[in-house]
């Protein structure tokens, strides 16, 4: 079932890791998508998507700079009409100790989780509201949006930010027809968890390559890391008709690992 025929969709982050899954069942359900990263890649991903018959339009967006997030969207108007659905999932992570952590990680964490979420949701919320067509805003928080780990003050305060901006949005924009969601992904497989196997593995003990995030796992109720697809999965259904009555949420997709 095509249930996005027609529809706009934007994904920050959509070249790689979760952000590509996350494209990848927009466009096998028939979404025209907007896809954007920092790096040139994005034209690869974007080539590998049209192989699935979606229309996809490749674009270069810092989510901290709000001149390019402003023609992001206008690209998205430009080549499709309206902008239906927004997910906001560009993301980075450092880990560090306390004393080591500096200011402009601090900063650059807060830039592209924090920032970049509401400059996105900015834009797509302006469009839409113009449009009255309503539309769907999704953001990629993390469990540690639910539960600050250790070494990650920074993002975990990134994280947290981005479920109050989803909550008081929610409230904004409920009686325009637009939902805005949150959802928490765990221990996800792609390049950002490599690097956090890597640096936590030898902060938290003498951990070799893929070592930390098998004993990790083993927290999971499921014993298994998630996929892209998992993400995905989550990301369609809050975009989907079927979640028309569900806002201002914050959903974990962790295999059970964060019950709350
Ligand atoms: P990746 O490192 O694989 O991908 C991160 C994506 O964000 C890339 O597309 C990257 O683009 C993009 N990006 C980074 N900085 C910017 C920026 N300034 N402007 C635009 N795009 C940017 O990570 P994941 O796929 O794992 O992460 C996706 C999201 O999921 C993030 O928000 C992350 O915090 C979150 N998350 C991931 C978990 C995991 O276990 N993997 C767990 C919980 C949450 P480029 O390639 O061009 O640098």
């Amino acid at each position: 079932m095509k249930r996005f025929a027609g529809k706009t969709v934007v994904v920050t982050g959509g070249n790689k890791g979760i952000g590509f899954a996350i494209a990848e069942r927009f466009a096998e359900e028939g979404a025209n998508l907007v896809i954007a990263s920092v790096e040139k890649h994005v034209e690869e991903a974007a080539e590998a998507l049209r192989a699935l018959g979606a229309q996809i339009v490749p674009e270069i967006c810092d989510v901290t700079d709000r001149a390019a997030v402003e023609e992001l969207y206008n690209r998205a108007e430009s080549e499709f009409g309206e902008v239906n659905i927004s997910i906001q999932n560009a993301g980075v992570i450092t880990i560090a100790k306390i004393e080591n952590l500096t200011e402009a990680e601090w900063d650059a964490t807060m830039d592209v989780n924090t920032k970049g979420v509401f400059l996105c949701c900015q834009e797509a919320i302006r469009r839409m509201r113009k449009s009255g067509n309503g539309g769907r805003l999704i953001s990629t928080a993390s469990g540690q949006a639910r539960d600050g780990f250790i070494y990650t003050p920074h993002y975990a305060a990134s994280k947290f930010g981005v479920v109050g901006l989803t909550q008081s949005l929610a409230k904004e924009v409920a009686l325009d027809g637009i939902t805005v969601n949150a959802i928490c992904p765990g221990i996800i497989e792609t390049e950002m968890w490599d690097y956090n196997d890597r640096v936590w593995g030898k902060m938290l003990g003498d951990f070799g390559p893929g070592e930390l995030m098998a004993s990790w796992v083993q927290n999971i109720p499921m014993k298994r890391a998630g996929s892209g697809k998992d993400v995905a999965g989550l990301v369609a259904f809050l975009a989907s008709e079927d979640a028309s009555y569900i806002t201002g949420q914050t959903v974990n997709v962790d295999g059970g690992l964060i019950m709350s």
